[in-house]
């Protein structure tokens, strides 16, 4: 699957660091990203995390979180 973050629309509130914490972190501009630890080369996610991925994307106040793939 494919992650996106709107820079637009995260407000950098954590929740989806507090839901996914493997998944997801705050950057030093508390924008949230995908870490490296679950980011293959090609810019995906393996499935195996996809209910963490699903969990965080559904919590995001802001819904700046979207599922592709
Ligand atoms: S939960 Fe949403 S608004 Fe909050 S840091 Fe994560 S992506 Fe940004």
């Amino acid at each position: 699957m494919r992650i996106g973050i709107d820079p637009g629309m995260c407000e950098g509130n954590a929740v989806c660091e507090a839901l996914a914490p493997t998944v997801f972190e705050l950057d030093d501009r508390d924008q949230a990203r995908v870490t490296d630890d679950v980011l293959a080369p090609d810019g995906s996610v393996p499935d195996e995390h996809r209910a963490l991925v699903e969990r965080a994307a559904e919590g995001c106040p802001r819904l700046a979180i979207q599922v592709t793939g």
